[in-house]
């Protein structure tokens, strides 16, 4: 059996950046197709979840998404910081739940959502522009037509592919992680682990969830190392290594995997009767490779444009551009910045990093939220980089500034 449908839009892709977009656009007045190939929305989780809570705030995700995180411990071979806040900045999100919470909520402004259907082709006009996709849905072929198509389908990027508009992402991250029950738990704490023996590329974690439930994870950079995220893993468990040993008796409940691209802000992000969001133009934090709150952010933004482009009747690359206007202007040049700083993290040593620690240490509270987050604030760049009391700060965010 073949199905056909017409909608105004059509979003491939359930994920964060996949389901904000379709909610903004169907609020705006248009008529929406959200299509997930999964059985359900975030039945796979394929991330660590860590946000903050001012985006979860300007978002409205529900306290009981997720877990509210003060303190911030790094560990490396040979040394220890903690960065102690009076209030809770952080969270670690219930994935599922706040995934299936922003597919409701586009679902609730009217938003229709197919699961079960995998697209894997595009169908373009004689002009060679995109005008639909097509693919295996719960009852055999079905054909979505539309005037917009949005690319959420995150690093894997299938329509922008099937398109010929992009290749694979060179420099990724891969991960590997497990949720876990476990004897002791900081529930405010997270931790993050530095150094060769827990990755040569990148860094693993310790993300709580509360009621001794965390996530224990490692990430390794691409192609920088071929170490294999599962592989070291396992292996950081076994020997209860650093912070690992605090948490006594672990359980997995979970296993988790995914890849986030790292190549920095490369793609080009619309074209005519399309646009790419989230992971699938490669919207991350390099830092510490987050990338939900900007899936959310610049996928609401997505929705917006193309709804309005779509009710003007006019939907080519330059009416779409306000998109990538928007976003470029608000992380472009910060994860430029955070970019340099994740070079110079990726070729540390042991000794270097131990050092490193100590120059975290010297930043205030705020100092290291903005740095961790990527907020880099030019004059608040310029104000450390010329005035911090310690010289291997001012030498930090010099590199930051680009001098
Ligand atoms: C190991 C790891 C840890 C991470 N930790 C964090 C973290 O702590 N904090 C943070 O902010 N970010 C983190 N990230 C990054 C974060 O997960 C991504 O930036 C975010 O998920 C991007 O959202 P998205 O909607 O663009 O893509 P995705 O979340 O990947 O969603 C894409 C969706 O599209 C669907 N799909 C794909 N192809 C098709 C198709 N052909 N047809 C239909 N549906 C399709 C998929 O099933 C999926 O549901 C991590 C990533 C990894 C790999």
């Amino acid at each position: 059996m073949s199905e056909e449908h017409n909608y105004d839009l059509v979003v491939v892709g359930g994920g964060p950046a996949g389901s904000s977009a379709a909610f903004s656009a169907a609020k705006n007045g248009i008529k929406v197709a959200l299509i997930e190939k999964e059985n359900s929305i975030a039945e796979t989780v394929r991330t660590s979840g860590v946000t903050w809570i001012e985006s979860i705030k300007e978002f409205g995700i529900p306290e009981n998404c997720y877990n509210p995180i003060k303190n911030f411990s790094f560990v490396s071979p040979n040394n220890e910081v903690t960065i102690s806040d009076e209030v809770s900045t952080a969270a670690v999100l219930d994935v599922r739940k706040t995934y299936r919470w922003l597919a409701d909520e586009a679902k609730k402004n009217g938003v229709d959502i197919f699961v079960k259907t995998n697209i894997n082709e595009v169908i373009k006009n004689k002009d060679n522009d995109i005008v639909g996709v097509r693919g295996a849905g719960v009852n055999g072929k079905i054909t979505f037509h539309s005037k917009v198509i949005i690319d959420a389908t995150g690093f894997i990027s299938t329509i922008s592919k099937a398109m010929g508009f992009v290749t694979q992402w060179e420099r990724f991250g891969a991960g590997a992680e497990y949720e876990a029950k476990v004897e002791n738990s900081d529930p405010e704490t997270w931790w993050l682990m530095v150094g060769q023996e827990y990755t040569p590329a990148g860094y693993a974690w310790i993300f709580p969830l509360g009621n001794n439930i965390v996530r224990i994870g490692v990430g390794v950079g691409k192609p920088e190392s071929n170490v294999d995220p599962t592989q070291r893993l396992k292996e950081i468990v076994e020997k209860k290594l650093g912070p690992i040993k605090k948490l006594g008796k672990i359980t997995p409940i979970e296993f988790h995997y995914g890849l986030i691209p790292n190549d920095g802000l490369s793609r080009k992000t619309v074209f005519n009767n399309l646009i790419l969001v989230g992971d699938t133009a490669g919207q991350a934090n390099p830092l510490v490779l987050e990338g939900i709150r900007y899936a959310i952010k610049f996928g609401r933004v997505a929705g917006e444009v193309a709804a309005k482009a779509i009710k003007n009747k006019k939907t080519d690359e330059n009416a779409l551009y306000p998109y990538e206007e928007n976003w470029r202007n608000a992380i472009e040049s910060k994860i430029k910045s955070a970019g340099k700083v994740q070079d110079r993290w990726i070729g540390l040593s042991d000794k270097e990093w131990d050092k490193e620690l100590d120059i975290i240490n010297e930043l205030k509270t705020d100092e290291f939220l903005d740095f961790i987050k990527a907020d880099f604030g030019l004059s608040n760049m310029v104000k450390l980089a010329m005035s911090h009391p310690k010289l291997a700060v001012r030498q930090l965010f010099n590199l930051v500034k680009g001098k």
